[in-house]
């Protein structure tokens, strides 16, 4: 089926993914090209490798599982904390992961062990963003420990930032990175070969060459997709930005009053909307809805068109402005955020159409 579709042009993935491979190897940093921002599909990862970027990382279990029934055998590292419940389905399709837990890393040892296999994991250390992550004291003492467990060994130390406290990456603390590396191997005599110094917000550090040494890796999602960088509100300008494109089919055109008319009462999702009155306006509503993308998340293309706002499955866009005669059936396009490149690759209900031109 089409009718509203995702078009992901796989060209331009390829030429991010060079790009970014490219600054990456002149500053010796590997890169863990992030797939969970469109579900991992199966095209785009191939688009990514064609770039060199080869090795995968993903937040979700079961995308690092549909990639490996799709053939890949890559190096795939898990990157949300495991789920101790999972620890043999961890061990079995992921390489690595990302770990801030003792228990966890145990279960990961028994489960690896009782396999046959060796996994590796990255302690991760909290520098101030507040998400998953270790104090480094006890990043140190929780090294010395895990080191001990059959079937896992320690790979590295890693860091999150910008993710939910929007804490910036700066010289200064990844430095305290670096450092914690230095402690655990003066300490443990370990070799921690990786030190992994977070995301997108990263990247400005290795183009700036303000990174600190000893940073040997990034995770890198958001610019390799989309060519931006939410934390730090920027476009990254040797990426291109137009990968990905929402075009929604219109299915009704009318001119009608801006503000709604009768007894007011709450909107589908419960909530009180508000309106302006600007008088009668040209309105357009697309195929699309709030379950499928957040109408806030999506950027009409067309300079003319602003999104009103949206229910589960319409989308209501005031089209007055526009220069362009629109009419049923033709499609308006728009640019994606994160959140909604994530929720519309996610969507069973949204077509993905690969363009490789
Ligand atoms: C999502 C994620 C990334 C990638 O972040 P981007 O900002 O998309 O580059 C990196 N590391 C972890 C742990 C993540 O969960």
């Amino acid at each position: 089926m089409e009718g509203t579709y995702l078009e992901v042009n796989l060209r331009k993935i390829t030429e991010n993914s060079a790009r970014i491979r490219e600054i990456c190897d002149r500053h010796g940093m590997q890169v863990l090209a992030v797939t969970k921002g469109f579900a991992a599909i199966p095209e785009i990862v191939r688009a990514i490798s064609d770039g060199g970027i080869d090795r995968f990382a993903d937040s979700r279990l079961m995308n690092i599982k549909a990639l490996r029934e799709h053939g890949f055998a890559n190096e795939m590292t898990l990157l949300r904390i495991p789920m101790i419940s999972l620890a043999a389905q961890t061990v079995n399709y992921a390489d690595l992961s990302l770990n801030s837990e003792y228990a966890v890393m145990k279960a990961l040892s028994e489960a690896a062990a009782a396999a046959g296999k060796l996994h590796r994991v990255i302690l991760m250390v909290e520098l101030g963003d507040l998400r998953e992550g270790m104090l480094p004291l006890e990043a140190i003492r929780t090294c010395r420990k895990a080191a001990e467990l059959p079937g896992i060994r320690i790979a590295g130390v890693g860091t999150n930032m910008g993710c939910y406290g929007g804490i910036l990456p700066t010289r200064k603390n990844l430095s305290v990175l670096r450092l914690v590396a230095d402690a655990i191997r003066q300490e443990t005599g370990l070799e921690i070969p990786i030190v992994s110094g977070g995301g997108t917000s990263s990247l400005k550090l290795v183009y700036d060459g303000t990174m600190p040494p000893g940073i040997n890796q990034l995770r890198i999602g958001e610019g390799l997709l989309l060519g931006t960088d939410t934390t730090r509100g920027d476009v990254i300008p040797w990426l291109k930005q137009d990968a990905f494109t929402l075009r929604a089919e219109i299915v009704e055109i009318k001119n009608k009053p801006s503000k709604p008319i009768g007894e007011s009462g709450r909107d589908a999702f419960g909530n009180i909307p508000v309106f302006e009155d600007e008088g009668i306006i040209r309105r357009a509503i697309v195929a699309v809805g709030k379950q499928d993308v957040q109408p806030s998340e999506i950027i009409p293309l067309d300079p003319g068109i602003r999104v009103l706002g949206a229910s589960s499955d319409h989308t209501i866009l005031n089209i007055s402005n526009s220069e362009n005669h629109y009419r049923v059936g033709d499609r308006i396009s728009f640019r994606l955020s994160y959140a909604a490149m994530l929720t519309l690759c996610t969507s069973g209900y949204i077509s993905k159409k690969m363009l490789r031109a």
